[in-house]
């Protein structure tokens, strides 16, 4: 199908943008386009004008500033993924990005894309909540910041005004030496994944000093799961200890559709948080599911 007709604008400041934004009615953002375009050609959405930010200077580019990555929204996933900074500080975005898509789709897909589509299962959003990440958006009235936690309003809803677009996603880093592991179950390969697990531990003297577990696709954000996280710190890594925490995961208000029911994502939930936990804590390396990819 082909998308709706709209009027195309094509601003090249943040000013210009915002100031369309603000004046037009029914309008749409338009980054990588690769969620948008599918929307527009199913007739999913309907705008009127369509607000091109491909060409508005200063929205790109990765800095590490303050102890935090300081990525521009209209990052491509691409830059992210051949990143050395991203690699050598946030290494659990670097795992998470090579589960998004294809190589076409991260070749124009943006961080800012991914995160205001804020699709349940989506790797980037999982990453901003484990992170703790925080969004600055500019509108009308100058720019505010967005603890990431408070991000989601909803399913494929962030908490920002019509009138408003994100410019840019502060990644606070954890220290060097830190563990990260991103795992997921999909139908398969590039697919959007049923129910993902990224897991931050920072050990310390054979001790669990700090730990960050983040489940995405069970419900219509990804969920941090603070009674893992609270069970495990303190403790020396074991798969018995994660084992138990992660049963709680079961417990999770979940979605259902065509793929799982929210049984089974409470079920994918529990294992894929072990998995991960135990993948980030070295303890998976000999496992059969760890092996197999
Ligand atoms: C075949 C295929 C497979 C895919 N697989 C995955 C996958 O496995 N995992 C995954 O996470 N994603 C996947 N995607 C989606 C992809 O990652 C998209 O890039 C992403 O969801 C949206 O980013 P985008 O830059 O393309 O944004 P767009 O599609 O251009 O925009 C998405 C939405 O965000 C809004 N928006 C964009 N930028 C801003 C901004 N700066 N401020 C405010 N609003 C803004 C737009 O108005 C629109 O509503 C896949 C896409 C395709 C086509």
């Amino acid at each position: 199908m082909k998308p709706p007709a709209f009027q195309y604008h094509d601003p090249k400041t943040l000013a210009e943008a915002v100031g369309l934004l603000s004046t037009l009615d029914n309008a749409k953002l338009l980054a990588g386009g690769q969620s948008l375009m599918p929307m527009l050609n199913m007739r999913f959405v309907l705008p009127d004008h369509v607000i091109d930010l491909n060409r508005v200077e200063g929205l790109s580019g990765i800095k590490e500033s303050g102890g935090a990555l300081e990525i521009g929204a209209m990052t491509r996933q691409r830059d992210l993924e051949f990143s050395d900074l991203v690699k050598a500080k946030c290494p659990l975005l670097h795992l998470a990005i090579m589960h998004i898509g294809h190589r076409q789709t991260r070749n124009r897909g943006t961080i800012g894309g991914s995160l205001c589509h804020l699709d349940p299962a989506a790797e980037l959003v999982s990453v901003a909540m484990a992170h703790d990440a925080t969004v600055t958006v500019a509108g009308p009235n100058g720019t505010r910041e967005i603890a990431f936690a408070d991000f989601p309003a909803g399913y494929l809803t962030p908490a920002i005004e019509l009138n408003e677009i994100v410019t840019t996603i502060r990644i606070p880093l954890w220290p060097a030496g830190h563990k990260a592991a991103f795992i997921e179950f999909a139908r398969r390969h590039g697919d959007f994944a049923i129910v993902s697990a990224a897991a931050l531990l920072q050990i310390d003297n054979g001790k669990i000093a700090r730990a960050s577990l983040t489940v995405g696709g069970v419900a219509v954000a990804p969920v941090r799961a603070a009674e893992v996280e609270n069970a495990i710190t303190g403790q020396a890594p074991s798969s018995e200890l994660f084992a138990k925490a992660c049963e709680s995961c079961r417990s999770f208000e979940a979605m259902a559709d065509i793929h799982a029911s929210a049984e089974y994502r409470q079920h994918l939930a529990a294992v894929l948080s072990r998995r991960a936990l135990e993948k980030a804590a070295g303890l998976a390396d000999n496992a059969p599911w760890n092996r197999a990819h």
